[in-house]
């Protein structure tokens, strides 16, 4: 489950593509994994709980990442399933309202820039 979250945040699209379970690879295509990647810059991973059998395995976890100026925040409970190597089949979702953040807010990735001097979200942002 790291290594999917650091594919996202390294863009290793073909990565995250390969670890979703074969049955729900149609519904997850290389371009909408690619767009989403493109749009978020993701500031912080928290593993909450992980729990696995010798088939199946559930990762619970909280995720932040910013997109366009939203902060947004997620948990989600995924599961995975072993074929060979663990791979992603669906997940239950929390969502939290996201937060506007102001230029002139730190930024919530923690650079101690500015929002509105933080170059990188500057980039994927708009
Ligand atoms: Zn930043």
């Amino acid at each position: 489950m790291r290594s999917r979250y650091s594919a996202y945040c390294h863009h290793e699209i073909t990565y995250i593509y390969n670890t979703y379970h074969p049955s729900v690879r149609p519904i997850n295509s290389l371009s909408a994994i690619e767009e989403f990647a493109n749009s978020v810059h993701f500031t912080k991973l928290t593993v909450l709980s992980s729990e696995q059998t010798t088939s199946d395995g559930y990762v619970c976890f909280n995720v932040m990442y910013i997109q366009n100026n939203l902060l947004c925040e997620f948990t989600e409970r995924s599961r995975f399933v072993f074929d060979t190597t663990w791979l992603y089949i669906d997940g239950v979702l929390a969502d939290k309202p996201p937060i506007k953040i102001g230029r002139n807010d730190f930024c919530p990735c923690n650079s101690g820039k500015k929002f509105k001097q933080c170059f990188t979200h500057q980039l994927s942002g708009n």
